[in-house]
């Protein structure tokens, strides 16, 4: 190992996390900085899948003829907010382009090169401590009502193949085998195995977050207000408790990290695709495994809290109210996946995914200042890859080569 520092992650989630950890494995001494504490910004507010397999972007050919009919329903599964377009259409350009079958094909490579490293990446993460007890294996099932939507899969299953993942094309009394919560109108499904979930999201980030204070980690309550920097880079964090020293960096505040990582020199078109998430306390009939509704694109995940129904895009930026209607057409969307539902006593919550336009996270150094180092940009996969990308950020702040080709993942790409 190269000389031990002292490390500062920005961010709780579970990507700072997990790179606080791996830091501290590293013999490193690392403070983690955030108000919130652990788990409370968007990797609470997910469906809880660990899936090695979703290495299909975002955008996809045909991306473009899509648009139009999002910016007019604000109940779509994409929509986009008429009020925050004009601050979005950079990205949207750019996202937009990163949907030309080229670079889809490319894009999914380096995801998948990423993903297949998550398993095992939890599994070391895990070992040993309270966090491995919300973690599940056995599958997830996609669930597709018409002939129609099933037929749209196609294009993403033949990019999985290429890719090498694992599945298995299930249905008639099959799919009622498998998963017998099933409504009678669930024509077909698509089984994939090896896709692991989680029981509790938050619990998950808590547990790590303990894990790494009970190993002489440090956690602080502050909100990082600037970054003071010299010629050689950041110096200092600014909080309304002071200043703190800075020896190296690391920026992993999720959806929030684009401020914070032009002040470290890289410029990256970040922005947020909010989701929205329903728990359902006494669901009625639960599935056993989670599922993914092809048509309606949300999942249906068995928590211990309840069922949990997550999903949509809306992009609207970090500072609009949240329009829970879109969360409310979930559980209608759940009322024809499921046989048996009992929507009482639902809450609702909203996250933002921290998305760039070509659906890869920024894994990188500064190219301003070699002790800053990037891990954001995760959007719909940062609770599967937030282990993995700290096994990587371990690596580049030790010097050594990652296990994978990193420069899709760089900062100045864009
Ligand atoms: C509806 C929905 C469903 C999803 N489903 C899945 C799924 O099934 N599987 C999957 O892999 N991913 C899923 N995701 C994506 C996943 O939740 C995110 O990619 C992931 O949680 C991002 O983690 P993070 O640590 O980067 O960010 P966050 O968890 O948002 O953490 C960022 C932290 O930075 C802190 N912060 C912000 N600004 C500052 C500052 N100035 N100073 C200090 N701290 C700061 C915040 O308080 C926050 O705690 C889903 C997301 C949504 C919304």
């Amino acid at each position: 190992m190269s000389r031990a520092r002292h490390v500062t992650v920005v961010g709780a989630g579970i990507v700072g996390v997990s790179c606080a950890l791996y830091l501290q494995r590293d013999g490193h001494q690392v403070t983690v900085v955030d108000p919130a504490g652990p788990g409370e910004g968007a990797s609470q507010s997910n469906a809880g899948f660990i899936s090695s397999g979703s290495c299909v972007p975002t955008s996809t050919p045909g991306i473009l003829r899509r648009v139009p009919k999002m910016l007019l329903d604000p109940l779509a599964p994409l929509a986009i907010r008429w009020t925050y377009l004009p601050r979005l259409v950079p990205w949207l350009v750019r996202f937009v382009r990163a949907g030309a079958p080229g670079r889809v094909e490319a894009i999914s490579i380096a995801l998948a090169r990423l993903l297949e490293l998550a398993p095992e990446s939890y599994a070391a993460l895990a070992a040993g401590s309270a966090a491995s007890r919300y973690l599940r294996a056995g599958g997830v099932l996609y669930t597709y009502e018409t002939d129609a939507s099933f037929a749209d899969a196609r294009w993403s299953l033949d990019l999985r193949r290429r890719r090498g993942i694992d599945f298995e094309i299930v249905q008639g009394a099959d799919l009622r085998r498998l998963e017998p919560a099933l409504a009678p109108a669930i024509r077909h499904g698509v089984f994939y195995p090896k896709t692991m979930f989680c029981t509790d999201p938050r619990g998950l980030v808590r547990a790590l977050a303990q894990d790494f204070v009970d190993r002489g980690g440090e956690l602080a309550r502050e909100q990082v207000i600037d970054i003071e920097v010299d010629a050689g880079g950041p110096r200092a964090l600014r909080t309304p408790h002071g200043r703190r020293d800075l020896d190296v960096l690391v920026i992993a505040a999720g959806a929030w990290s684009r401020p914070l990582a032009a002040r470290a020199g890289g410029r990256v078109p970040l922005d947020t695709e909010r989701g929205y998430v329903v728990t359902l306390p006494r669901p009625g009939l639960p599935p056993r495994i989670p599922l993914l509704s092809g048509d309606y694109n949300f999942a249906i995940t068995p928590m211990e809290g309840g069922l949990r129904l997550a999903g949509t895009v809306e992009l609207a930026g970090l500072h609009a109210p949240p329009n829970y209607a879109r969360a409310r057409r979930l559980v209608q969307a759940a009322g024809r996946v499921l046989a048996r539902l009992d929507p009482d006593g639902a809450t609702y919550a909203m996250g933002h995914r921290p998305s760039t336009p070509d659906s890869l996270p920024v894994l990188d150094r500064s190219p301003r200042s070699p002790s800053t180092f990037f891990a954001f940009g995760h959007g719909h996969l940062g609770l599967t890859l937030g282990p993995v990308t700290g096994r990587i950020i371990a690596d580049l702040v030790g010097d050594r080569t990652p296990p994978i080709d990193v420069t899709p993942f760089r900062v100045d790409r864009f």
